[in-house]
């Protein structure tokens, strides 16, 4: 059997750490998790209520490829109440998860010898995302000073003839960046300059701690570059559901059902129905994870800078604090760090060179209160 050049795609680091913290489990072994990206917050009443009712007439036939009518309906005016945007059903598609969202659109928008600008730290998964298109990324480094965010400068720099896309994650994963107003209109402005489209990788928009979220959607001007990215997961911690959304043009959108038509056939309906039951109550739902990712945000910082002695950067948003290395007595290699650390402690975080950057780690705090203070002890105990 002989593989194309576009399956030759790093597995996921978080996917390769998570299994190998699941082997030790399966030995019966405790592992700490600071690796998966998952809000442990039980399912809002709405959700299950809403799934019951679904399956009063046992029922479950295929749903429309861009997703129920009512959902898309939903998801739209949630956007706009809640940013400011103005979506109706036709900007709006129902996917498996906001990964699905962002490979269809890698899929729809690029092609061999296309750039795409993505900013570092990243998401694990855009590079792969972007080859998978057979497309090139173009890396823009941010660091700690500058609070991890990129400038609309810096990103004029990079752009040449080639680039069509930048993925622009705002709340960011793993840095908590969070991005103004003011910032987003200068990024928005030197990309239509540039014709680049604006991917805009929202999934952490409600879990906001200092400042305010601003969706690359609500700028009027801007409406024909910009498409979002939205996500049950994080938002309504909903993330085995897998419910996703794009908003942004029809023809857009069209294009995109095209694509789910012939890979995903669309989302599950259970799990659409259970996504209507969280934009039932979207405010509340959204408010009770935040709420509940804020203590332990205070949980981890308190309890991290008590055994390392060292204050972290304060993330603005999102479920991660990225760490330097450096705070463990550790120098360089991150990938080895963790595995050692696994390996010694029990402990599962996500080395900073799976985000592109070298000498750091991603903690997610978003599990439970125990792991997090069992976690730094035996963190510490090994340090
Ligand atoms: N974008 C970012 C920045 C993420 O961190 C994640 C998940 O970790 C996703 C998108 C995809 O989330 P999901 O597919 O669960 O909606």
């Amino acid at each position: 059997m002989t593989f194309t050049k576009r399956v030759e795609i790093e597995p996921s680091a978080t996917m390769t750490i998570n299994s190998l913290a699941l082997q030790k489990r399966s030995l019966g072994e405790h592992v700490f998790n600071f690796a998966a990206g998952d809000p442990v917050v039980p399912n809002h009443a709405a959700i299950l209520e809403r799934v019951k009712q679904g399956l009063k007439n046992k029922l479950s036939p295929y749903p429309p490829v861009a997703g129920l009518a009512d959902l898309r309906d939903a998801a739209a005016s949630w956007m706009n109440v809640t940013y400011g945007t103005r979506y109706e059903k036709e900007n709006t598609l129902v996917t498996c998860g906001g990964k699905f969202a962002i490979y269809a659109i890698a899929q729809a928008l690029l092609e061999k010898g296309d750039e795409a600008v993505i900013i570092a730290p990243y998401w694990v998964s855009y590079p792969g995302i972007v080859s998978l298109a057979e497309a090139k990324t173009k890396t823009v480094q941010t660091n700690e000073k500058s609070g991890w965010k990129v400038t609309a400068e810096a990103l004029e720099k990079a752009f040449t003839k080639k680039t069509k896309l930048l993925i622009l994650n705002n709340g960011c994963n793993p840095t908590g960046a969070l991005y103004t107003r003011q910032e987003i209109a200068e990024i928005l402005a030197v990309c239509k300059e540039a014709n680049v489209t604006v991917l805009s990788d929202e999934v952490y928009s409600e879990i906001v701690y200092e400042g305010k979220f601003v969706s690359c959607g609500s700028f009027p001007d801007h409406r024909d570059g910009v498409v979002v990215v939205q996500s049950c997961s994080k938002n309504f911690a909903m993330a085995g559901w897998r419910v996703g959304f794009v908003f942004g043009d029809p023809k857009l959108i069209k294009v995109l059902a095209t694509i789910q038509g012939q890979s995903t056939t669309g989302t599950s309906i259970v799990s659409q129905w259970a996504a209507l039951g969280a934009l039932s109550q979207a405010k509340e739902v959204a408010s009770n994870v935040r709420e509940v990712m804020l203590q332990r945000r205070t949980l981890f910082l308190a309890a991290y800078e008590e055994h390392f002695g060292e204050a972290l950067l304060k993330p603005a948003s999102a479920i991660y604090v990225f760490a330097p290395i450096s705070h463990f007595g550790a120098k360089g290699d991150s990938v080895a760090f963790c595995e050692k650390v696994l390996e010694k402690a029990n402990v599962t975080l996500i080395p900073g060179i799976a985000f592109g950057t070298e000498g750091y780690v991603r903690f997610a705090f978003s599990g439970t209160e125990k792991d997090i203070t069992g976690g730094i002890q035996a963190l510490s105990d090994v340090c």
